[in-house]
This record gives structure tokens, sequence and C-alpha cells, in this order.
């Protein structure tokens, strides 16, 4: 409450404090700079002086009109003269004083000196004057206190010292001649003037106080502009209510590279517009701007195209209306030119959305790209197409031959990838040796397996880098909108689930995106987290598949096989397993334990029997796989010549990986190797020569085949004999379940069978007891 009250108090106390000041009797308002303020009110009742003084005169001339003809001529006369030389002296002192609170002083005492010398023609008159030519004459009085009252608006000691000596000095004089209700009327009118002067005064105090702040507020806004142009690249301009430019400084002129008497009185707008826009098309940031200047409204930051200095140049434009007495004046505003930040926002923009490396799209460029392709799928009711491309064996360039040449072959990629999808498609590297394909419209089916072949077909020719001839190939999986998938993000999951069925297929695939795939993936991701928690609670184990001599069907190996068993799922075939855990990069952890094991276990039986243990080609790539080895061997005490390792024709795909020198270096150390689902995979006896093998495992499917007496089967067995034999290398044949199957084998010459005819894999324990029982028998 106090605080509501507090302000009204305040103010008319101010305004008493402030009265006090102006009457220059001390400064108790404590207003910063009373100098300049008695300046200001002698100042204004300077610009009177003259009208007071023909006031005066006029009075003088009155009076003489109205009692020359009854009044003493030698008193009037007197009277008169010293009139003339108040007046006088008030014209000629007008500029007098120093401004000081004693100048404001000086006038209120001359002030009060014509008052008096005025009142001085009361005694002269009355004598012969009636009531109402007293009256009259008071009425003349009040003239000219009027005259004073409104004289000096801006020194209330000056008025109050002219109308308290004249009306009340005039009441006094004449009280004993006039009625009360005169005399009333003459002390209400002279209190009224000295309140409306008293008003007047403490206003123009408060208007001057304004218009002071007003000054210091604007001549600061002027000295802060003025350093702004000096110091900084922008530039002020200003336009009138029609929009065209004035007062056009220099700078803004010289950024347009024009004269500033050129730009004068001509539209903002039309200069902007000037040669960056065909007739009648305006772009969308000027036909912005006009519309701002239209409306009257402030802006910040507008950026607008610009024809300047031989160029197109970009212009940030703020600005905001100006109003003088309340009215819209123009805009006034500020430019500058941004064209290098936004060179390199849109540098920046292309970084974002381009890989570095080959300058394809990235995966952010190819996301929206796939997004529009769906909006236009929408829109026109056609298809688009999507593709992934994975590149098979580029790791193994980048582990081999360096990053850099790794770096150069991803470009080699790009620029095939370009040059087979041509330009309705857009192409994107989405990281690593990963890439994808949009196609935005796209007629049929066929046409996409068309293109993907034909990409698979172009990477994988031959690359020459750095003087090596690389060979990698590549995998496509796809997904069609709007069948495969409504929305960018189901539709790049999709092609995934494809790409990756393409790569469990083997290199050089494509495949197109199917729901059941979807399952596979789920069956596939719960699988592997199953496997890890297996890997950590022992719920693998190895078994022994016997591989016996096909002269004397004795035991002349194991092959380890793993088994997981799962305590829900039941039993997990390793073909089920292991691609996974290879997947996963699972295998090496799983392919040493079982290595330790058959190691350990095959210490168990016969000097004489071997244990073969199957590596994948993730294990041969790591270069600590030999010490593995060498530590399984030691730890168990097993010679290594009792190790054979089983690897397939997929590490020879993986060139580069140092997979065949590890293979080397396994022979050095004494390990046996054979080469396993031999015929399955790239059927390439050139292989052989590769590494030193011991073994070869004949594929099951051409055993199978044999047995059926499929002519290109037994062809492939015959051929696989002769040159095993040739290379002095034994040849086991795979997944007999039949005597006639053996006989068979046999009779086409191979050294070794493994099958169900002559033991499935078993229990360690069932395989040593296999020993026992022939000891005993031989016992
Ligand atoms: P593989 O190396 O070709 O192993 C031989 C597979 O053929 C075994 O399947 C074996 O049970 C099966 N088999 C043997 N004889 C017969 C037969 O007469 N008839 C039929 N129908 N099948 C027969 P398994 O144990 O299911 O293993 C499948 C594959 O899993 C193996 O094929 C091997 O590639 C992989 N694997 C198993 N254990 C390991 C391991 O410890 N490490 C790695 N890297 N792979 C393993
Ligand atoms: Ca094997
Ligand atoms: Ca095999």
């Amino acid at each position: 409450m106090n605080r509501l009250s507090a302000p009204k108090i305040t103010a008319s106390a101010r305004d008493m404090l402030a009265l006090v000041t102006l009457m220059g009797l001390g400064n108790p308002a404590r207003i910063p700079d009373p100098l300049r303020l008695h300046r200001a009110q002698l100042d204004r009742s300077r610009r009177t002086c003259v009208a007071r003084c023909g006031l005066f005169l006029v009075g003088v001339a009155c009076v003489w009109l109205m009692f020359g003809r009854y009044s003493s001529a030698l008193a009037l006369s007197g009277w008169s003269l010293a009139m003339i030389a108040l007046a006088i002296r008030t014209r000629c002192a007008r500029h007098g004083g120093d401004g000081t609170s004693r100048t404001v002083r000086r006038h209120g005492f001359w002030a009060f000196l014509n008052g008096c010398a005025w009142l001085a023609v009361f005694p002269i008159v009355m004598p012969h004057a009636s009531e109402s030519q007293l009256f009259a004459l008071w009425i003349l009085s009040s003239g000219l206190m009027v005259g004073a009252a409104f004289g000096y608006p801006a020194l209330p000691l000056a008025s109050i010292a002219f109308l308290c000596s004249v009306g009340f000095g005039s009441a006094f004089i004449l009280h004993p001649m006039m009625s009360f209700g005169h005399l009333a009327l003459m002390a209400g009118f002279t209190l009224l003037l000295l309140l409306s002067n008293m008003r007047q005064a403490i206003d123009f105090a408060a208007r001057l106080h304004t218009s002071q702040r007003l000054e210091e507020q604007s001549e600061v806004v002027s000295l802060l502009l003025k350093e702004f142009e000096g110091s900084s690249a922008d530039w002020l301009w200003q336009t009138d209510t029609e929009g065209s430019i004035n007062s056009v400084s220099p700078r803004f002129a010289q950024a347009l590279g024009q004269e500033p008497s050129a730009m004068e009185g001509r539209s903002l707008v039309g200069i902007l517009a000037k040669g960056t826009e065909p007739a009648g098309h305006r772009s969308a940031a000027l036909v912005a701007l006009a519309r701002k200047l239209d409306n009257h409204e402030a802006f910040t930051d507008l950026a607008v195209p610009v024809e300047a200095l031989g160029g197109l140049r970009w212009w940030e434009l703020s600005a905001s209306p100006r109003y003088e007495d309340g009215q819209f004046a123009g805009f006034r505003g500020v430019a500058s030119d941004v064209t290098p930040q936004r060179e390199n926002a849109d540098r920046i923009a292309q970084l974002a959305r381009f890989d570095m490396l080959t300058n394809l799209a990235n995966r952010m460029q190819v996301t929206e790209a796939l997004r529009d392709a769906l909006e236009h799928v929408w829109q026109s009711g056609q298809r688009a197409g999507f593709l992934i491309i994975d590149l098979d064996r580029f790791k193994s360039v980048n582990d081999t031959l360096g990053h850099q040449a790794g770096d150069r072959l991803l470009m080699l990629v790009a620029d095939r990838l370009r040059a087979v999808c041509g330009d309705r498609a857009l192409c994107g590297r989405l990281g690593g040796d990963e890439f994808a394909v949009v196609i935005p419209e796209l007629s049929n089916r066929l046409n996409l397996n068309r293109l993907a072949l034909a990409i698979i077909e172009t990477l994988s020719q031959p690359y020459e880098v750095d003087q090596d001839t690389l060979y990698i190939g590549a995998c496509v999986g796809s997904a069609i909108a709007p069948e495969d998938g409504s929305d960018a993000e189901t539709l790049i999951r999709n092609a995934d689930l494809a790409l990756y069925r393409a790569k469990e297929e083997g290199g050089g695939r494509h495949f197109c995106y199917e729901p059941a795939l979807h399952h596979a993936a789920q069956e596939r991701r719960h699988l592997e987290m199953a496997l890890r928690e297996a890997l950590e609670k022992d719920q693998l184990h190895v078994v022994f598949q016997p591989v016996v001599d096909a002269m004397d069907g004795e035991v002349v190996a194991f092959e380890s096989l793993a088994r997981w068993t799962h305590p829900e799922m039941g039993p997990i075939s390793p073909a089920k397993f292991v691609p996974v855990a290879e997947e996963a990069r699972l295998i090496s952890p799983i392919g040493e334990w079982v290595l330790r094991n058959a190691c350990q276990e095959a210490m168990n039986w016969p000097p004489h029997v071997r244990v073969a243990v199957n590596v994948s080609a993730e294990q041969l790539g790591r270069p600590d796989f030999a010490t593995v080895v060498m530590s399984a061997l030691a730890h168990s005490g097993l010679p290594a010549h009792r190790l054979e390792l089983e690897v397939t024709e997929s590490v020879f795909m993986r060139e580069g990986t140092g997979a065949v020198a590890m293979l080397d270096q396994l022979v050095k150390l004494g390990v046996r190797l054979s080469l396993d689902d031999f015929g399955t995979g790239y059927s390439s006896l050139g292989y052989l020569s590769r590494a030193k093998f011991s073994t070869i495992k004949v594929d099951r499917s051409f055993v199978q085949g044999a047995a059926r007496n499929v002519p290109e089967s037994l062809a492939i067995i015959r051929a696989v004999v002769a040159m095993a034999q040739s290379l002095d290398i034994e040849t086991t044949a795979e997944g007999v379940e039949t005597a006639e199957e053996v006989l068979m084998i046999s009779s086409l010459g191979c050294n070794k069978i493994q099958g169900f005819y002559f033991g499935r894999p078993m229990q360690a324990a069932d395989a040593q007891a296999l020993f026992a029982q022939r000891n005993s028998r031989v016992a």
C-alpha cells in the first residue's frame, strides 16, 4: 500500500522542492545541474522580454487615456517616465546575468520593483476617480498580471513578486473603496494566477529535464553509431516513409560500389534487387524484406542476396521503424556483408552432407534422399529402390596394405559405383566399406536386380592400387518402397537384413528383402546373446568323431567338434551357432577353448592317433594364433605332428589377412593342415599350392553324389584323389554312412574315411573306450 501511495506524495513534495530551486533560493530538489536550469529559465523569460515591456507601455498609455484628463499631469508624467525607465532597463538587462541563482533572484527583485512602480499610479489617480474607474484600473492591472504570469513562465520568483505586489498591493490600496466581493474577486484572481504560474514553472522544469535527458540519450546514441560505423564492417542505412533510402552513408554506397548521391532517394528493395533477379521474379528474401517494410515491422538478420562489387554477395539486414511525433518516419537499420560466413556455412553444410574421402553422399544425405524418394512414392504412386553394398575382403586390404591403400581403393570403388549408377540414382557411402544407392524412380524389381548385379560385376573387377592388383568383391542387399518399408529407417534396416543374408551366402551375391529375414535376424541376435552367456557359463563341450584308415578301418584320428546344449533351447547345431560366433567375433575364444580341450583329450589316446581341430578364417587372421597353438601344445604336452588343423578354402578368400603366412608358420611348428569341405567353396585346386596341406577332406555332398553315381561327383573325387596323390597329400572322404559307400570310396582311392558308418561324434569318454575295447580285444 505504501508503495502505491508513496509516488504521489513524493511527486508533489518534489514539485515544491523543484519550485524552490526554480526560484533561485537553493537547490533542495537536488537538480543535477542547477546552473543549466537557471540558464534555461532565463533564456525562456528573455524570449517574452519585449512583450512584457510592450505590455507595460500599453498599460501606461491606457492610464493616460483613462486618467490623463482628471489627474495631475506632472505626477502622471513622472510616474510614466519611471515606468518607461524600468521598461528600458528590463529590455537592456535581458542578456545580463551569469545564469546563477543570484540572477534569478535579481529578476525577482526587479519584477517586484516593477509591480511596486505600477502600484504607484493608484495614489495618483485615486483622488479623482470614481469606483468604476478604479475597478477599470484594477482590470488593467489584472491584464498586466496575466501578462506577467505568462511572461515569466519559467521564473516563478519574478512572477510571484510581480503578482503579489500588484495583486495584493492593489487590493490593499483599494480596500476602503471596494466591496468585500470586489476584494475577494481580486485576491482570488491573484491566487489563481499565482497557482497557474507555479504549475507552468514546474512543468517547464519537468520538460526541460526530459528534453535534456533525450538530448543526452541521442548524443550517446549518435556517439555509439559513429563509433559503430567507424569500427565495424557493418554500415547504417535509413529510409523514408516510402522505403526510399536517404542520408546514404559512404560505407553503404561503397558496399554497393556506387556513389552516395546516385543512391539517394531510390527504393531500398529496388537497389538490392538489381542484378540478382530476372524481371518479375523476386527472391523470397526480398519479398520478405518488402513485406516487413510495408508493414512497418522490425526485423533482424534478414539475409538477402545482393549483386555488388562484381559478384553475388549476401547481406544481412536488421532494422526497426522510426517514429517522429508518433508518426511513422521510415526505417533505420544496419547491414553487414556476411558472404564469407555464408560461404563457410555452405561449405560446412556441404561437408556435413558428403563423405570426405569419396565425395559421395554421406549417410545423412542418403537418408534425406531416401526420405525425399519416399515422399515422391506417396505422391506419384511409383516405387523407389534402395541398395546397400558391402565390399568383400576389403578389411584384408586395409590390414595388409595399410589404410592409405584402403582409402585409395575406396575412392576407386566410389568412381565405379558412380559410373554404373549414372544420374538416375544417388550413390553414397554409409561408412567403412559400406555403400548405398537410392533409386527414386524404380519401374520394376527386375531393374533393381539388374543394377545390383551390374554393381557386383563392376566392383569385382581387379583394381590397380600402388602397383598392386587387388581383388575384392561385393554383396548387395536391397529393399523396395513402399512394399518393404514406408519410412527411411525401415527401408535401410530391411536392406541391411537382405545384405546380411547375401553375405551369409558367400561373396558376390544380391539378396532382396523378404519378411522372413526379420525372423532370422531376431533369432540370430537372440542366439548371439545366448552364445556369449554359454561361453561364460561353460555350456559348451567337445565331441570327437573317428577318422579311420580306408584300408584297415583303424582309427587314425578324431575330429573334435564343438557342441552347445542350451538349458532351454536344448542342443544347438554348430552349423547354426558357428556362423553366429564368427559374425559376433566369438569364434576365436570358442576355437581356442576347443583346441585346448582337444589337445588335452588327445593325450589319452594311443600316440599314433591324431586330433583334428576346425579353425575359422577369423582365427587364422589373428597374429597371435600361432602362439595360441603353441601354448595349447605346451600345456597338454601333445607333439605338434599329432595335431591337425582343418581350414576351408574361405581362408584364401580373405587373402591379405596374413592367413597364408600363418599357415606356413603353423606348418613350421610341425602341425598338420587339412583342407576341409573341399569342393563346396571355390573349388580351386590352385589353393593346394598355397600352403603345405597334409590332407584334403572331400565334402560329404560328393560322397553322397558318388554313391548315387552322379558323374560330376565321381569325376571330382577322382580328380581330387589324383591331384592329391601327385602332391603327396592324403584324402579323407567325409560323411560316409553305409558299407556301400565305404567300398565305393575305397575303390576311388581315398586314404581315410570319416562318417556315421564308423562312428558318430562321441563324448571323450566314449572315444577313450574305443581304444580300451580294442586293447582288450588285442589282449
Ligand atoms: P565339418 O568340419 O565339415 O564337420 C563335419 C560335420 O559333418 C559334423 O557336423 C559332423 O557331425 C558331420 N558328419 C560327419 N559324418 C557324417 C555323416 O556320415 N553323415 C552326416 N549327415 N553328417 C556327418 P557338425 O558337428 O554339425 O559340424 C558342422 C560344422 O560346424 C563342421 O563341419 C565345422 O565346419 C563346424 N564346426 C564344428 N565344430 C567347430 C569348431 O570347434 N570350430 C570351428 N571353427 N568350426 C566347427
Ligand atoms: Ca572339419
Ligand atoms: Ca568338413
